[in-house]
């Protein structure tokens, strides 16, 4: 498999091309400002203690604090943390926040463990890392494998080994906490709710409604079951999804809110009965308005792509489209609406959650989806305008804007020294 890092770094440079970015702030922007790898030992339940690597990589920081989740993944290495740190970066600067981007990671996988291996392995994980992170310096949240129990535990080990001082604003070191702890309303369905704004915007833009879409979505983790729950309200018709255990189908469109239960449930959507189970591959040739990959990276490669008759790609996921098949699905006409624009949901209702943390204030839910709304519909309205400006894809559209903001903070700040 080739590398992660350079497939987004074509992506990049693409975007670079189109839009004349100054060299300077190309070459700094290619590779990650800081790559913090660090070994660290976890006593097991049976008594075995066993070494972990941890990654935290800092990819930008000229718009604010690093900011991006943390994955627990048997597939996590550097060279995919890099390309995940870099894409955060790209995120934040499209949708206005003051955030720069990170990703971290340890490779395992989550479900090897016991609750109470994992939280020891979550504290020492986080002491390991030190001043790496911190309210003003860096902010994780959760990604794939991790969820707002391991935020906690990241809060309490970082306020404990803290001075006595500041305490509430230290519950800004990570978002993604539980409510009762310092989290934000509305974080765990955000990067699913940004994701149908996005669906939306594209009806709008070619004129057609969101009821009644023909929806297939890859993933039914927290973002592919929220999308799905709220999208299914909308009256899409949700006809396929697929997870790690099976990929079920369903031509009349499948009871998603039964769906979701089960999925809480059984943690796994196999043997959901009200579909039929199909072959993983069909998933994608299922003839569809939008397809949702909310999986892992690299999911639709060239061969798939072939395969595929949707009109629209929405990519709930961080890097779901190789660069291969994008090339092909352009050609068919497909839109892609582009992860740093799709899921970026999720860091906006993060930021809030900061804001809230640094206020001490709690705001109601009806803020949050007002201002997620705004956020993310404004972002979707600027790519828009981009693509028909310079007659590109929303993908180069997306990097163009965000390009554009970090190009105009340099322009401004300089570059130390
Ligand atoms: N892991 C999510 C992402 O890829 C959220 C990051 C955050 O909230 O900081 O965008």
């Amino acid at each position: 498999m080739s590398s992660l890092h350079e497939a987004a770094n074509r992506q990049f440079q693409r975007a670079a091309d189109l839009i004349d970015l100054n060299p300077e702030y190309r070459k700094i922007l290619s590779e990650p400002e800081n790559e913090v790898i660090v070994n660290f030992p976890v006593r097991m339940d049976s008594g075995d203690l066993r070494l972990f690597r941890g990654y935290r990589i800092q990819h930008n920081n000229v718009l604010g604090p690093y900011k991006g989740g943390l994955r627990f993944h048997p597939d996590v290495d550097l060279d995919e943390v890099k390309a995940l740190a870099a894409w955060m970066t790209f995120k934040c600067s499209l949708v206005g926040l003051p955030y720069g981007g990170a990703k971290g990671g340890v490779t395992i996988n989550p479900m090897d463990f016991s609750e109470r291996e994992l939280e020891r392995l979550v504290r020492r994980f986080t002491h390991q890392l030190g001043d790496t992170i911190g309210p003003e310096i860096d902010i994780p949240a959760p990604d794939v494998g991790t969820n707002a129990q391991m935020m906690d535990w990241i809060m309490d080990t970082y306020a404990n080994v803290s001075g006595p001082g500041g305490r509430q604003q230290l519950r800004g070191v990570v978002t993604g906490k539980s409510v009762e702890v310092g989290g934000s309303l509305g974080r765990e369905a955000a990067t699913g709710q940004g994701v149908l704004y996005a669906l939306r915007h594209w009806c709008g833009e070619t004129g057609q409604r969101l009821s009644g879409l023909q929806v297939s979505i890859q993933g039914f983790g927290n973002v592919g079951s929220h999308f799905a729950r709220l999208a299914d309200r909308e009256g899409c018709v949700i006809v396929a999804v697929a997870d790690h255990t099976a990929t079920l189908h369903n031509p009349d469109g499948m009871d998603i809110p039964k769906l979701f239960d089960y999925a809480r449930e059984e943690r796994m959507i196999k043997g959901f009965p009200g579909a039929i189970e199909v072959n993983t591959e069909d998933l994608f040739a299922f003839p569809v308005d939008a397809f949702i990959p909310a999986a892992l990276e690299n999911q639709i490669t060239a061969e798939r792509a072939e395969t595929m008759s949707c009109r629209v790609i929405v990519e709930a996921a961080n890097g779901p489209t190789t660069f291969d098949a994008e090339e092909i699905l352009n050609a068919k006409g497909v839109d892609i609406i582009p992860d740093v624009l799709a899921n970026a949901g999720g860091v906006v209702v993060s930021y809030f959650e900061w804001l809230q943390n640094q206020s001490g204030r709690a705001w109601r839910i009806d803020d949050v989806d007002t201002r997620l709304r705004e956020i993310i519909w404004d972002a979707n309205d600027k790519v828009v305008n981009m693509k028909a400006e310079l007659n590109c894809t929303h993908r180069d559209a997306a990097y163009a804007v965000s390009l554009h903001r970090l190009a105009d903070v340099y322009d401004r700040r300089g570059i130390f020294p």
